[in-house]
């Protein structure tokens, strides 16, 4: 293949970052490719729990807070737009979060670590353990409370990345599968395109959005190791009828609960490279945390085991913006947050493009890194 032109942008990566970032972009006008090695959505994006925990995971006051609430309120749009592009319910519910205690003690260390998120006008209710009861009969009657977050939410992974990348693909968004991008080519320092197998694309302007393979792509500007895979693992339960309303957190993992009896429990934080192992421990942890939580989840069936690679950054956050090249921008690290994060990301990703913005004060600008 000889050089390709034609495409205004290039995704390395269609997981959910690259394509709703493709979306984003193709709404505005623009010609885009995204190069995917594998199947697009085939790798996190697909085996997240979908948990859209922006104020549930949010124990520190920093500029990732009010990012998590921007983006988990960016679906209520979202959902709404891709049910009437494509027809498809994504599974986005307001269902609420209940992170719970074992102790008095305990449950009064996460209030006073929530406590923060009042100030910037968000609500949760520390619940006691008769309440909590009241809220979620089934769950242990040992528990001392929980801190309840009403406005967190979920959606279904894989129905959202089928939605957008059929809205991605009815907006003009070309995907290419089974192409890995060995390169970012780089000249005068501009970026032109990308080395494929077979050649070159050229592009104006390439964005690297390839999960937990993104320091892999030479020429993408991120030093080896900055983004490392961070395995997780994730047992999917089935019942004839869901056993809890909400989304539970304990100290050792979450159950999630679908509305067609599905229930996910998960998962494990693993640094084994790119092994995509289920693993006889890791199983066993995630059961033991769920059926303390739900005992009633012992009688459960266990329909499906999997694991993927969270794209882990050495801060934790994402990069995301102005790679440090002209016509290179950055959008990966996302860690256990993705798919909440990926609204505010797309748009993030079109500011820089579209409009050349370049914020280099948020907490995911990559220059903090550099
Ligand atoms: C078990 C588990 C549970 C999770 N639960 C949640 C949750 O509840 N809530 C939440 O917000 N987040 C969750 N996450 C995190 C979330 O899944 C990720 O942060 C998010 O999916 C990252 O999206 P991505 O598009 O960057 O990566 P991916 O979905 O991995 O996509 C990257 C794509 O790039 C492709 N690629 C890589 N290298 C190349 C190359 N050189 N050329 C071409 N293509 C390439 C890959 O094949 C892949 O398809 C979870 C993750 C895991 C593993």
């Amino acid at each position: 293949m000889n050089a390709v032109s034609g495409f205004d942008v290039v995704i390395v990566g269609g997981g959910l970052i690259g394509s709703l970032s493709a979306l984003s972009l193709a709404d505005a006008g623009l010609r885009v490719l995204v190069l995917e090695k594998a199947v697009p959505g085939a790798e996190a994006s697909s085996a997240a729990a979908g948990i859209l925990a922006a104020q549930s995971e949010s124990k520190v006051d920093n500029g990732l807070f009010a990012l998590a609430i921007e983006s988990r309120e960016r679906y209520v749009a979202l959902s709404a737009m891709l049910r009437e592009r494509t027809g498809l319910d994504v599974g986005y519910r307001r269902c609420g979060v209940v992170d719970v205690a074992e102790t008095d003690a305990a449950l009064g260390e996460l209030e006073r670590a929530f406590a923060f998120q009042r100030a910037h006008g968000q609500r949760f209710e520390r619940v006691d353990a008769g309440a909590l009861r009241e809220l979620e009969p089934k769950l242990a009657g040992s528990l001392a409370g929980g801190v309840y977050f009403a406005d967190d939410g979920q959606v279904d992974p894989p129905s959202l990345f089928v939605a957008v990348a059929q809205a991605a693909e009815r907006a003009g968004v070309t995907f290419r599968s089974g192409t890995t991008v060995r390169s970012v080519r780089v000249e005068q320092g501009v970026a032109v395109g990308v080395e494929v197998e077979d050649g070159f694309i050229a592009a104006g302007h390439v964005v690297v959005a390839a999960g937990a393979w993104s320091a892999l792509v030479q020429g993408a500007q991120l030093a080896a190791g900055t983004v490392k895979p961070a395995r997780g693992q994730i047992v999917e339960l089935s019942l004839r009828s869901p056993p809890l309303d909400r989304i539970v957190f304990g100290r050792g993992g979450y159950v999630v609960p679908r509305s067609d009896g599905r229930v996910l429990c998960g998962s494990t934080l693993e640094f084994v490279g790119f092994q995509k192992d289920v693993t006889v421990s890791g199983v066993a942890k995630i059961l033991a945390m769920a059926t303390a939580l739900v005992p009633a989840l012992a009688d459960a069936k266990i329909s499906r085991m999997w694991s993927n690679f969270r794209p882990f950054s050495p801060d934790g956050a994402a990069l995301v913006g102005d790679a440090g090249v002209r016509g290179l921008t950055l959008a990966t690290g996302h860690h256990r947050s993705g798919i909440l994060f990926a609204p505010a990301t797309a748009e993030r990703v079109r500011q820089h493009i579209v409009e050349g913005k370049v914020e280099r004060a948020e907490p995911w600008a990559p220059s903090r890194l550099a």
